[in-house]
């Protein structure tokens, strides 16, 4: 949603709620097995050591095999505790060499070389996570909350449920075109976040060539069509956008016309002055990125034309390629 690091979460979560203890409950429980795990893991590996089965074992026996996963026997690469391997120490080459074939090769295209970063807004366990999505944190401007819940459509159906499915999509058209593409979260993964400090280290460690942050927006009824966030000039603290202004413009603009064009829809009839791009200086995802980036808010999830498009996955088909074509236009495609 628009007001990311600023609106207050949909629930506010009091000590009462019932749903909040039963969490609690659950979190202590998580706890207890959690601090179980490594001692029967060390039972395990202590059982492993001294029955000579164990991965070691095998990788050190007379005909050792590469380490490449691809090259291990399925039995040996799904191992668990007290199962024994199916590889023998006496594997020879010729064998291995009849192992499954290896993942093929990146696709080679425009996008050959280049790192994407893509960042799916939000999360769904956000909504059970209150109390550390609005954990401060420092975007060198000022403090925000750590991340947001992001906004629902009124039959309920979440941003970030919007955003991860976009993400995925566009990560498998830029992969397409040769890219190595990096997603901040994956479904699950984690229960809530990351923090924007966070989702913009991401970015800036991989040396991403570019960065879409993936949204969609959650305003009154009427307002529609999708707009591009864009870094302003801010340099406070840890954030400085000098160097990323001129080429996330430029990213920002060749999304917006590819967008349009695949998916038909109009850039924002509420802000931007018909645009679709749009310029700030609250957003820690921007603020401290050192890499091309921008925001994309795909349309406006509390409208119900534009929901009906949100809500299709032939259009969010669109969508992710609109984003990806924009960017081999940037990349020099
Ligand atoms: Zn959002």
């Amino acid at each position: 949603m628009r007001n990311d690091d600023s609106s207050p979460p949909p629930e506010s979560g009091s000590s009462a709620d019932p749903d909040r203890h039963w969490f609690t409950r659950r979190s202590t429980l998580v706890v207890g097995i959690a601090a179980l795990a490594p001692a029967c893991l060390a039972g395990w590996v202590l059982t492993q050591a001294l029955s000579g089965t164990g991965p070691d074992a095998s990788r050190s026996g007379p005909a050792a095999q590469p380490a490449s996963h691809s090259s291990m026997a399925p039995g040996q690469r799904d191992a668990k505790p007290g199962s024994t391997p199916t590889a023998s120490p006496t594997t020879s080459p010729t064998t291995t060499a009849a192992a499954p074939a290896p993942a093929p090769a990146p696709a080679k295209g425009p996008l050959t070389g280049k790192t994407v970063v893509v960042d799916p807004g939000h999360n769904t366990g956000n909504f059970k996570h209150t109390d550390e999505i609005d954990q401060q944190v420092d975007i060198g401007t000022n403090r925000k909350e750590c991340d947001t819940t992001g906004t629902t459509t009124n039959s309920g159906y979440m941003e970030a449920e919007f955003t991860m499915d976009v993400s995925k999509r566009l990560r498998t058209a830029l992969e397409a075109q040769g890219a190595k593409v990096v997603l901040t979260h994956e479904t699950g993964a984690r229960p809530w976040g990351p923090c924007i400090t966070e989702r913009a280290r991401i970015g800036n460690e991989a040396n991403a060539d570019a960065v879409v942050s993936v949204h969609a927006d959650g305003v009154s009824a009427g307002n529609r069509g999708f707009h591009i966030i864009l870094p302003a000039n801010v340099k406070s603290g840890a954030a400085d956008t000098a160097k990323i202004v001129g080429p996330s413009r430029e990213l920002g603009e060749r999304i917006a016309g590819n967008f349009a064009r695949t998916t038909g829809s109009a850039p924002a009839n509420y802000l931007g002055g018909g645009t679709g791009l749009v310029v700030r200086d609250d957003l820690g995802g921007l603020n401290l990125s050192t890499r091309p980036k921008v925001f994309i808010e795909c349309g406006n999830m509390r409208d119900a034309k534009d929901a009906a498009q949100l809500t299709s996955p032939e259009w969010r088909q669109k969508a992710a390629q609109g984003i990806a074509d924009g960017i081999v236009g940037f990349l020099g495609g």
